[in-house]
Formats: structure tokens, C-alpha cells, sequence
């Protein structure tokens, strides 16, 4: 196995599915049954997963909200996908946990790193919920810190497309994927594979990320068995 601990980060978009809005239960059944085939190769998995489903903070203060307001929302937002992909989780038998870094008792367990390692472990998923628990960022960039606090092998970022690409693959079909790539490249050519301050946070702690298609049933085992599929980006 070429990764033992994976922190995979899946967009709000992504659990859309079709729809134009929320979360679609084939795309949950879906994730849970990817996550069920990880788990017969004892891989240790964390998920942290977006917002853009339901609401983003730049959304609401480009409607004249308060910024910081807005963000808390779409922090909570992402509490429900959450616990959206945890109750698929649990219903193929799957123990879940999710963390959330907006404690909330009565629904999920407050962030605790200690605590988490202990989940993973002990064999459970766990669910890092509400981004960072501060406005102003992204769950790209909760993914990559709680992929460094748990030591995480790598982050996976699920994406629609089979990588990154030297120009857009849904616009031009002579696009090439690009097998590998490192931070700097990513930041000079500003290639969108995830936000600024996530890169920099990646780079700086030499977290690879790879980027790759979830849509494509199997490419999560693929990925961390070390099989060509996506882009892995590295210092
Ligand atoms: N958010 C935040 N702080 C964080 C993580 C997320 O304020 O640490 C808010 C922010 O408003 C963001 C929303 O939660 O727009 C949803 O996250 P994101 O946009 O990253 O979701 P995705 O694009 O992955 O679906």
C-alpha cells in the first residue's frame, strides 16, 4: 500500500450529484460503498467534506452579509454533509465519528486531535466537520491542516476530472494530464487545485496531495495502492 493514512477531501458540489442543490443520496451511498472497499485493505481514513452544496461565505457577504457571519454558516452547512456521509457510513456498518470544530454536544464529538487518532486507530472513520472553526477560510485548507495534525500520508482531493490538466479537459479535449507536480509549480502557473493558503500550508510541511477522480468507481483503492491515477503533487 503506497498510503496507510488518507485524509480524503470531497467538495459539497460533488455530494450535489445531478441536483442543483443539497445532498444526493446516491452520491452518499456511493462514497460509503468507495469507503467500504478502503476498508478491507486497513487503510485509515478521514474525511472532511465542503459546503458549496448549501452555502458559502462568499456568497452570502457578496449579498451583503457580514463575511464573518456568512462563514459561520457555511461552517455549519458542512456539519450536515457530514453527518449526511456518516449516517451512509453507519448504514453499511461502518463505525463514523464526526469532529466538529463548532462544538455542538448533542449532535458530534468537539474536535480533538488526540482524541482523533484514537478513533482512527481503533479502525473508525472520522469526519473532521466545520472547516477549521474560523471564517475567513476554506475546507480546503481544514483539510490540509487536520491531514498534518494526523499525520496523514496524504490529502486526496476528490475531483470530477481525472487530475490536474495543462488546460481545462471539459473545455479541450487535447488537454494533458500531468502525472506529477510540485507546490511551486502549482503556484506559479496558479494551476486551481485547491486555495493559496491550502497549497502553502501543503508545501510548507511537505504534505503531498493528490488530486483525482471520484466519480470513477475503484480510483480510491487505485490511488492509495500507488497506481497511476491523478496528480500527485509534491515538493
Ligand atoms: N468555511 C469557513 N472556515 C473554514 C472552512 C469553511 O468559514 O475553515 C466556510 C466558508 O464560508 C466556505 C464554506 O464554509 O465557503 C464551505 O466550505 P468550502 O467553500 O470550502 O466548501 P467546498 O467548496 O469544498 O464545497
Amino acid at each position: 500500500m503506497k498510503f496507510k493514512r488518507v485524509l480524503l477531501k470531497i467538495s459539497g458540489e460533488a455530494l450535489m450529484g445531478s441536483g442543483a442543490y443539497g445532498i444526493s443520496t446516491d452520491v452518499v451511498r456511493y462514497v460509503a460503498q468507495e469507503v467500504q472497499v478502503l476498508r478491507t485493505l486497513r487503510i485509515e481514513l478521514a474525511l472532511v467534506i465542503g459546503a458549496g452544496n448549501i452555502f458559502r461565505g462568499v456568497a452570502g457577504a457578496a449579498s451583503g452579509m457580514d463575511r464573518s457571519s456568512a462563514d459561520n454558516m457555511g461552517m455549519l452547512a458542512t456539519v450536515m454533509n457530514s453527518l449526511a456521509v456518516q449516517d451512509g457510513l453507519q448504514t453499511l456498518g461502518i463505525p463514523t465519528r464526526v469532529m466538529s470544530a463548532i462544538a455542538m454536544h448533542n449532535v458530534c464529538e468537539p474536535y480533538e486531535r488526540l482524541r482523533a487518532l484514537e478513533h482512527l486507530e481503533n479502525n473508525r472513520v472520522v469526519i473532521f466537520a466545520a472547516g477549521t472553526g474560523n471564517p475567513y477560510f476554506t475546507t480546503d485548507t481544514a483539510a490540509v491542516l487536520r491531514a498534518l495534525e494526523i499525520k496523514a500520508d496524504v490529502i486526496m482531493k476528490a475531483t470530477r476530472v481525472d487530475g490536474v490538466y495543462d488546460r481545462d479537459p471539459e473545455q479541450d479535449e487535447n488537454a494533458v494530464r500531468f502525472t506529477t507536480l510540485t507546490y511551486k509549480t502549482v503556484l506559479r502557473e496558479d494551476l486551481r487545485v485547491m486555495d493559496a493558503a491550502g497549497i502553502s500550508l501543503a508545501r510548507d510541511n511537505g504534505l503531498p496531495t493528490l488530486v483525482f477522480n471520484m466519480t470513477v468507481p475503484g480510483n480510491i483503492v487505485r490511488a492509495v495502492q500507488g497506481e497511476d491515477v491523478g496528480t500527485l503533487i509534491t515538493n
